[in-house]
């Protein structure tokens, strides 16, 4: 029977406005070898190793989200590519791809040590990877990155394309620079065949420097491409918030992701985890429930299972993210890095 989302399977997981919850972003830590400057502040306090979920864990976790009707998973963190042994959990879920139960295993990573894991993923079952990359200027990146190497980041974009994954370039739009690279951006990405997609910055924890002077518009950026570029609209959706056009002089896709200036909750399908286990069921609100407390309290999934169809039913309608001259302080004291981007 098809569900009323038109995806073939029914879904366990629907929330009580009726959304089907159907991808879940699974943080393995909250640790990064780069520091961006709108991410995290230059010193960070990490959870402490106890914290994290075991590999076993988070394996046992996307089992059980999965078996409710969970169909995408994108390994997220921190890094996850810093993770000890993190392809012991991607080749744990492979199966689950073969055997049809998952339809998409991905992840979000800075590409920093892509160039070692492409095969590996690939090998895997990962056929998509997204790249977050802010700028293609040296300097510029050691210095959003605080004290990054582009070239790392390059060699493991191509890697991935070597090993056949398809690559998506995620920037975070930054006032007085994105604006000026804008064109390289897009010339690097769509020469390769890769969708190019902006994000505005979100008030998510404290990163030592007011929001407000990071913060780009993406209907002003936006402007500026128009201004030089011919796009057109795209009803393609990737069941997230994403809007794209299509550049006509490239062939290529752009995507515009505008919490602040849009959101999107209505067709919100996604959940996050946290390293710890922590279920946020919106990245804007402070909702949130401890699964490590119930998986470590029995090894049997039942009360792991009813405490996340109890979590999905009280997902919030949605955000209400803003940015404000008011300090430093951030509309949420979670960072995305310890959230899971
Ligand atoms: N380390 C991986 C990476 O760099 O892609 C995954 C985690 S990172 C937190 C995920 C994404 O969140 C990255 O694209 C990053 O640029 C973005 N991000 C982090 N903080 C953000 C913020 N405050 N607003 C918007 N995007 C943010």
């Amino acid at each position: 029977m098809l569900s009323p989302d038109g995806h073939g399977s029914s879904c366990g997981l629907i929330d009580r406005f009726g959304r089907h919850v159907r991808y879940l972003r699974l943080s393995v830590t909250d640790r990064c070898d780069l520091r961006c400057v709108y991410c995290m502040s230059e010193h960070m306090t990490f959870m402490p190793r106890r914290e994290l979920l075991s590999l076993e864990e988070l394996e046992r976790l996307a089992r059980a989200f999965i078996r409710r009707g969970v169909t995408k998973i994108r390994i997220t963190g921190g890094e996850p590519l810093v993770r000890k042994d993190i392809m012991r959990l991607f080749a744990a879920l492979a199966p689950q791809l073969s055997a049809g139960d998952l339809r998409e295993l991905t992840l979000t990573t800075n590409g920093t040590r892509l160039a070692h894991f492409a095969d590996d993923l690939a090998r895997c079952g990962v056929r998509r990877v997204n790249v977050s990359l802010d700028t293609l200027d040296l300097d510029r990146y050691r210095s959003l990155t605080r004290g990054g190497s582009l070239a790392d980041v390059l060699e493991g974009i191509e890697a991935a394309r070597s090993a056949g994954l398809a690559v998506k370039i995620n920037v975070v739009a930054l006032r007085n620079g994105t604006e000026v690279e804008v064109d390289h951006l897009l010339r690097f990405a769509h020469d390769r065949g890769m969708t190019l997609t902006f994000i505005e910055t979100m008030p998510l924890g404290d990163v030592g420097v007011d929001r407000i002077d990071q913060y780009l518009s993406l209907k002003q950026l936006r402007r500026l491409i128009e201004s030089r570029w011919t796009l057109s609209d795209l009803p393609f959706r990737s069941g997230g918030p994403a809007r794209y056009a299509r550049v006509a002089e490239t062939g290529g896709m752009i995507g515009f992701i505008t919490p602040l200036t849009h959101n999107f909750c209505e067709d919100c399908n996604r959940v996050r985890v946290t390293a710890s286990g922590i279920l946020h069921t919106c990245l804007g609100q402070e909702d949130a429930v401890d699964l490590k407390a119930v998986m470590r309290r029995s090894q049997d999934d039942t009360e792991l299972v009813r405490a996340i169809d109890r979590a999905i039913r009280d997902k919030p309608r949605g955000h209400d993210f803003a940015i404000e001259r008011n300090g430093t302080l951030p509309a949420l004291s979670r960072h995305m890095s310890a959230t899971g981007g």
